[in-house]
This record gives C-alpha cells, structure tokens and sequence, in this order.
C-alpha cells in the first residue's frame, strides 16, 4: 500500500513529524538508511555500558518537547550535568542559559527517539539515493534502486543532506530550486567523537561535563558513567572542536591523537582506555548562524507536497528544534487543505 506520507529520516525530526500525522488519523512510512531510529541521538555500547556518543543530554524550555522527554522514561537524570568545569564554548552554549531545562537519560538518550518511534511504521537500513517527481505526488530511489512513493514527502535531516538529495535530482521544479538554494546557504559542523572506559579501580572524576578552555582539540569530556545507575567502570565520551574535526575528518590517527589530548588535560589515565569506539560525525550541528524560524513545505506542480524539518529548521538548533520543527510539519501536512 502506499503511504500518504513518507518521511526520509528516522531521528528526532523525523519521528515527532510521523507522530503528529499518525495522531492526526494519516498514513505514514518512516525510511532510515541505519540500522536503527535516532540519528544524531546516538547511543553506543561499549563493555556493556551505554555511551552517548552525539548529543550527551537533552535540554531545553519548550513545554511540549520537555514533557515528551519525560514521558519517554522514568530513568532520567534532572539537572544532569550538574558539575560543570572550565570555561571553554559547549556544543550547544543555550544548553546552559536560564530557564533551560537539561536532562540525561540512564539507559542512554537514544531511549528518547525509541519512545517516539513506538507504534510506527519505520523502514531501517533503507538509504534514499534520490528523489522522484511523478503526477499526484512524489517518490524516492533507495539504495539497490527499489522506487517508493508517497503523495506527500518530507525530508527529516541534517541540512547537508537534504541539500545532497536535491542537488542528485535533475529539473527541479522552481519551489524545490529554491529550497536547494536556501538550504545551500550554510554547512554544518563535524564533531569526532571517541567513547572510552577505562580499567576497574579508577577514580570517577569529580565532574559530570568538561569544557576545556585551554585546548583547541577537545571542546567536551562528558562523564558517561555519572549518568549510568549504576556504573561498574568509568566511562568517558571525548568529543573535538568543529574546526580541529573538519582538518582531521580524513586521517586515520585521530582517535589516538584525542586520547593524548585528554591525557594532556585530564590526566595520563584518560589517554588509557581499556577499550574505546571512534566515531566520525561528518554533520554533527548546523550552523547557529543560519538557521531557519520554521520548516518548509512546498506544494508540487504535478500534485503533493515536499516539506522539509529537522535542527537547522527552527530556533536554537539541536535536539529541541529537530523536534518542534517535525511536530510543526507533521500538524501542517495534517490540515485538511494538504490532502
Ligand atoms: C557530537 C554531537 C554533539 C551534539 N551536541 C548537542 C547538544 O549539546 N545539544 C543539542 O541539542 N544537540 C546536540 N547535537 C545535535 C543533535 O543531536 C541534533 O541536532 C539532532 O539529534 C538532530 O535531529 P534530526 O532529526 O534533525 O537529524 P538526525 O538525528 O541526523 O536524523 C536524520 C536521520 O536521517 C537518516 N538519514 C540520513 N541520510 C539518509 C538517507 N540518504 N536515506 C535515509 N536515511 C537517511 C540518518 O540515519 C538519521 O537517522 C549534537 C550532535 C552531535 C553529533
């Protein structure tokens, strides 16, 4: 059967958008070319210890995300991180400023986009190589060259990637040229990001996140193991500056080059992991400067809409506007006059 809706992208966005649908009585089908939901809310195991190894914790003051976030599990750590050290940039500084709620998740953050995804229709290891245009609606090719189609379609991704769907797609109709042009007005950030645990019998460090502000390799030493409960062994997520990740994102030696950077800063133990995963995130944020007051959607000439969401799509960036920019597209695709 074909969807109403199918939506290219399984993370934050792209899950609260097929929510707000399927509350609304509509059709929807999920494609993500991984192995499963979550995207950038990534959580890794390692030595059997959940590590988050994207975004380290939620925050946020939209009283509907937040209260999504709680709903998702009773596991969660309010405040977390409470023991902040230095002064360098965080990731995401809003993180931090008044009125804003953090929250870490025990079993990990991808516990949050796993609630999302419950009761609907999500399609995994299913990368869309292009999009299609035809009479009454729109499609895409996966991967192989399967084609599938939908009467409406909305591409929940990073910006760059969106942007690399269109540029593959020949004789874009004006609305969606346009979109390519807007969409090309900004790139995201890289992050690389190693998750480290280290031998029985060391000492947890006495803060939960760490903005070293005299290194130009590491931006943040998230404390994994003050967020677990409990925590056989210290863990730790190391994560670079955008600027040190893009001239490092092609050679082999990072990983070891960012252990020695926190043996430098933390201490010779955090460079002696007795096990590590790397992690090259090619577009970890988009660019704070650019970002959008809301998603897009454009009616088709031939019939059906595209519309376009996720964390470049709404105020603030991150995790909070992937998921109010989705909610708002889901409720816009929903409306009676977008059938
Ligand atoms: C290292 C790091 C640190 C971060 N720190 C913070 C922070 O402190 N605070 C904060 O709020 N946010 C932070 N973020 C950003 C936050 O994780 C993202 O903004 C948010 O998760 C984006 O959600 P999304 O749904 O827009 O995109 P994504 O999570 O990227 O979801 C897109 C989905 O589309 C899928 N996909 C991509 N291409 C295709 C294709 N061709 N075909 C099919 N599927 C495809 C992907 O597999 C993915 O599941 C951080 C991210 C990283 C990586």
């Amino acid at each position: 059967m074909v969807a109403e809706v199918l939506v290219v992208g399984g993370g934050v966005s792209g899950l609260a958008c097929a929510r707000a649908l399927a509350a609304a009585g509509r059709s929807v089908r999920i494609l993500d070319r991984a192995r499963g939901v979550g995207g950038r809310c990534a959580t890794h195991r390692l030595l059997d210890m959940p590590f988050d190894m994207g975004v380290g914790f939620l925050h946020g003051q939209d009283e509907g995300f937040l209260s999504e976030v709680r709903a998702s599990t009773e596991r969660r750590i309010e405040g977390w991180p409470r023991r902040v050290e230095g002064s360098g940039r965080p990731c995401q500084p809003e993180a931090f400023r008044s009125g804003e709620k953090r929250i870490a998740l025990a079993d990990g953050v991808r516990t949050f986009p796993k609630h999302l995804a419950q009761g609907l229709e999500v399609r995994t290891a299913a990368r869309v190589e292009r999009l299609v245009l035809a009479a009454g609606g729109a499609g895409v090719i996966l991967e192989g060259g399967e084609e599938v189609r939908a009467r409406h379609l909305v591409f929940a991704l990073a910006a760059d990637q969106a942007l690399r769907l269109l540029e593959g797609t020949p004789d874009l109709p004006r609305p969606l040229a346009a979109v390519r042009a807007l969409l090309d007005t900004s790139s995201s950030e890289p992050s690389l990001a190693v998750c480290a645990a280290y031998p029985e019998g060391t000492a947890p460090p006495p803060w939960d996140a760490w903005y070293p502000e005299g290194s130009h390799v590491l931006q943040y030493l998230g404390n994994e193991s003050s967020k677990r409960q409990p925590a056989s062994f210290v863990g730790l997520v190391l994560q670079a500056h955008p600027g040190w990740s893009r001239q490092h994102l092609d050679d082999p030696a990072w990983p070891e080059a960012l252990l020695a950077e926190a043996a430098r800063v933390a201490g010779e133990w955090a460079g002696h992991p007795v096990a590590h995963h790397a992690h090259r995130w090619r577009f970890a944020r988009s660019d704070l400067a650019s970002e959008l007051a809301g998603p897009i959607l454009v009616r088709l000439p031939s019939g059906g809409s595209v519309g376009f969401c996720g964390d470049r799509f709404a105020p603030g960036g991150g995790v909070e506007a992937a998921w109010v920019s989705g909610r708002e597209l889901g409720r816009r695709l929903a409306a009676p006059e977008v059938s």
